[in-house]
């Protein structure tokens, strides 16, 4: 194996998750001014590629789709020990759905050609579609394995895959090119020491925009997105919540009169 690509999407910190709003007319999420983090899932395709790398001195390549804001998360991904990270970033990007971002990720791809292996997560904290993958397959025109549980690399390119599936687990045999998704249990992602971490913050990132790609305006961004967003429902909070004060004997005194006052017994 000689180049192993693998999409990193940078999804919105979780701790910060209380702060995310929607955009009321694309009811989209506003991502600005919240912190970005690596796709959990995308740790484990990342770790996979560096075994590969470690075994077999494979070239590691992340490819990102993101604002340019989401470059901490690239670097990141770097201090692991990925070789060079390509940032896609372009107002005519924004509001891809998951074809429109396929058909992005698939075009950067070609131009990161010759590659053995592409790996993704298996789906996102956020969007959690699982479509990327496969569609990005399909326009390369190769092979897609997802619900990868394990993958093994037997002499330079045998692949042997164990896929989980409803009623267990199938093993599979693949060669490259191909694509492969990731599950948690593929492996245990590793952690980046403090050294690569400040070593990371000087690489270079290579950033590109539709100028590097040159496609079709049409076919990215809302103008190429099938899919639209018709209307968004916010859950109503029917629950109310209520804090007790005083001293254990008061606080059960105050709920046993709550619930004598609302009839519940
Ligand atoms: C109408 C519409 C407008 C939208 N507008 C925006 C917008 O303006 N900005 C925005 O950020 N999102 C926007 N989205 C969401 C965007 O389409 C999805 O975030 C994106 O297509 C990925 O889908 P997903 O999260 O379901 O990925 P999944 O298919 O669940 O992802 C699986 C794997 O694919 C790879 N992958 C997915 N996305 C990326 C990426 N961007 N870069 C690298 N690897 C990736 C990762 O390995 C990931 O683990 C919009 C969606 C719709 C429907």
């Amino acid at each position: 194996m000689d180049r192993v690509i693998v999409c990193v999407k940078p999804v919105p910190d979780p701790q910060a998750w209380d702060r995310l709003r929607l955009d009321p007319v694309t009811k989209t999420l506003i991502r600005e001014g919240i912190p970005s983090v690596i796709n959990p899932l995308d740790r484990h395709a990342l770790e996979a590629a560096l075994e590969i790398k470690d075994a077999h001195a494979a070239e590691v390549v992340i490819l990102a789709m993101a604002p340019a804001a989401a470059q901490p998360v690239l670097r990141e991904a770097l201090s692991l020990g990925a070789d060079r990270a390509v940032l896609l970033s372009d107002r005519a990007f924004a509001g891809s759905d998951t074809l429109a971002t396929s058909r992005i990720l698939a075009a950067a791809i070609r131009r990161l050609q010759p590659f053995d292996l592409i790996c993704c997560g298996n789906f996102t904290l956020d969007g959690s579609t699982a479509q990327v993958p496969s569609q990005i397959a399909e326009i390369l025109g190769i092979p897609n394995i997802m619900h990868v549980s394990q993958m093994t690399l037997e002499g330079d390119k045998r692949l042997l895959v164990t896929q989980k599936i409803e009623q267990g687990y199938v093993r599979l045999e693949a060669e490259p090119p191909l694509l492969l998704s990731f599950t948690k249990e593929a492996n245990k992602p590793r952690l980046g020491s403090f050294l690569e971490i400040l070593a990371a913050e000087k690489r270079e990132l290579a950033l590109w925009t539709n100028a590097d790609l040159n496609l079709e305006e049409a076919l990215i961004g809302l103008k190429g997105s099938p899919t639209q967003m018709a209307d968004l429902l916010v859950r109503q909070k029917k629950r109310q919540g209520l804090r007790l004060e005083g001293s254990p004997a008061e606080m059960a005194q105050q709920l046993a009169d709550k619930i004598h006052r609302l009839g519940l017994i």
